[in-house]
């Protein structure tokens, strides 16, 4: 048990599933629940600190620590992973999370203000309309 599974054991579940006609959807969070992908890349969030891994055992599953709206990069690495699922799972769907995601980093950040700045948007909450509808639009392009 590594935690994760390797490109060639997706490939082996998603063939197992289909011989007993299950669908496999696969599911990725945004902005919330991204203490794993920003623990790797911690450039991705808004003050560009590791954070601290927490397991589910220890009881917190809502963490400040999100993924930075206002940074390009952000956008050019979950485009990535998309391309990346949409390799790997042939189902039609991905679940793309969207919620429990707390905006304090974001009211902070430089970043995200700008963000909201410059589409003219009134608030965090509208923040996270722009960047999940972002992620929806290249997702819907990709599939
Ligand atoms: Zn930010």
């Amino acid at each position: 048990m590594g935690g994760y599974y390797s490109q060639d054991e997706i490939r082996d579940l998603v063939k197992y599933a289909q011989k007993r006609n299950v669908m496999l959807v696969p599911e990725i969070e945004l902005p919330g629940h991204a203490c794993a992908a920003l623990a790797s890349y911690p450039s991705l969030s808004c003050n560009g600190v590791r954070p601290v891994i927490h397991t589910f055992l220890e009881g917190k599953s809502i963490h400040e620590e999100i993924f930075c709206a206002g940074k390009e990069t952000t956008y050019e690495f979950i485009s990535g992973v998309i391309d990346e699922l949409c390799e790997l799972f042939p189902s039609p769907y991905i679940h793309i999370g969207g919620d429990e995601a707390p905006k304090a980093r974001w009211q902070k950040c430089p970043d995200c203000q700008k963000m909201i700045k410059d589409n003219n948007l009134k608030n965090e909450e509208e923040l996270q309309s722009l960047f999940v509808r972002r992620i929806g639009d290249y997702l819907e392009n990709e599939k």
